[in-house]
């Protein structure tokens, strides 16, 4: 549904050139809601701005639903955005419109039948539980209502792709889940595409399927999401993915122990796998940290656990033979803070 092939983007300003995007390869699948993460500056914005080409790339090619966006102009241009949706941080709501307003403009702009307008108008507002806020303006709602509203005008021309700037970051968590749920049943209903990005790590663990990550204007690492933050292997994905968790105090470490983290996937992640291999083994184990919960709905378990008074390596082989997926960790790793 979109591809993009080296695409680059460079600022000039006084201080010199910066690289937003530097020779960037991606490619989104029909129906999936794809995130893109990294830290301020990474290039983030300047990416999902180049899909609908509010931003132009100084190099390379981006196609979305088999047209290269990058070669249109004029009205073919303007026609092409149309099937892309697009919602923001803060809404970007016009406040001298009513809520119906809002999300008539796109199809008045594109110059569709009265009848037609005040019909998709009602019908989107009624889909997206706001038909009785019609004649209200931005300022009566709430955050979580003018972000529907920013989605009911984003699907009003019937997009196919659907794009997110940090549309939940404004939001409470509870409001938060609210509009997550609401795409997530978009893209089911819909078969709608999202592509996403975000600064909050928990938004991509609940809705994407895939996830990439920037830095410095480049792709440092993507693939599925439970993979990916199961496993970080690039250390900003891994410190990003830390975020929020205590570090791991060495000195907690019991003297002797063999170390390792074991990952656990699927509805094995509920089975007691280790408690039997510990006693078929005959081993002992501490749990230093542990998270079980969901990655786009498939459970999960991570385990930081150390061995002792046993053969360790057997328990670990045994475990990875169970389909546990077992890293063994040292000491002086876990000081460095990495996971
Ligand atoms: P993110 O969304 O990940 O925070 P951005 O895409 O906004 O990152 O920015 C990437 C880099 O490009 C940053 O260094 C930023 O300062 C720079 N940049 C973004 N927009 C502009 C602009 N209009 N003019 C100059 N530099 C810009």
């Amino acid at each position: 549904m979109i591809r993009l092939q080296g695409v680059t983007r460079r600022y000039k300003s006084r201080a010199g050139e910066r690289v937003a995007l530097d020779n960037v390869d991606l490619t989104v699948g029909k129906g999936e809601i794809f995130g893109v993460v990294g830290r301020s500056g990474a290039g983030k914005s300047t990416l999902i701005r180049t899909i609908n080409r509010l931003e132009t790339p100084d190099e390379g090619r981006i196609f979305v639903g088999g047209v290269e966006i990058t070669g249109l102009d004029g009205a073919a241009l303007r026609s092409a955005r149309r099937g892309i949706g697009m919602i923001f941080q803060h809404f970007n709501l016009l406040s001298s419109k009513t809520i119906e307003d809002n999300v008539a403009f796109p199809l008045r702009l594109e110059g569709r039948p009265a009848a037609e307008v005040k019909a998709r108008t009602a019908q989107l507002l009624e889909q997206l539980g706001l038909a009785e806020h019609a004649k209200k303006y931005p300022k009566q709602l709430s955050g979580g209502q003018k972000q529907r509203v920013g989605i009911a005008r984003a699907l009003a021309c019937e997009p196919q792709v659907l794009l997110c700037d940090e549309a939940t970051s404004a939001l409470d968590p509870e409001t938060t889940e609210d509009i997550l749920t609401l795409l997530d049943g978009l893209n089911r209903d819909l078969g709608l595409t999202i592509v996403l990005i975000t600064h909050q790590m928990e938004v991509v663990r609940r809705v994407c399927d895939r996830v990439a990550v920037l830095k410095d204007g480049k792709i440092v690492e993507q693939g599925a999401t439970a993979d990916v933050f199961l496993r970080p292997q690039h250390p900003v994905t891994q410190a990003m993915v830390a975020e929020g968790e205590d570090d791991l105090d060495p000195t907690t470490v019991p003297a002797g122990a063999t170390l390792a983290r074991l990952t656990f996937r699927g509805q094995g992640t509920f089975d007691p796998e280790l408690s039997r291999v510990a006693r078929s083994v005959g081993v002992d184990y501490s749990i230093l940290s542990g998270r079980i919960s969901r990655i786009r709905g498939e459970p999960c378990g991570q385990l930081l656990v150390a061995f002792t008074g046993g053969d360790a390596e057997k328990a670990m082989t045994e475990l990875g033979q169970r389909g546990v997926i077992v890293d063994a960790l040292d000491v002086a790793t876990l000081a460095k803070g990495a996971r």
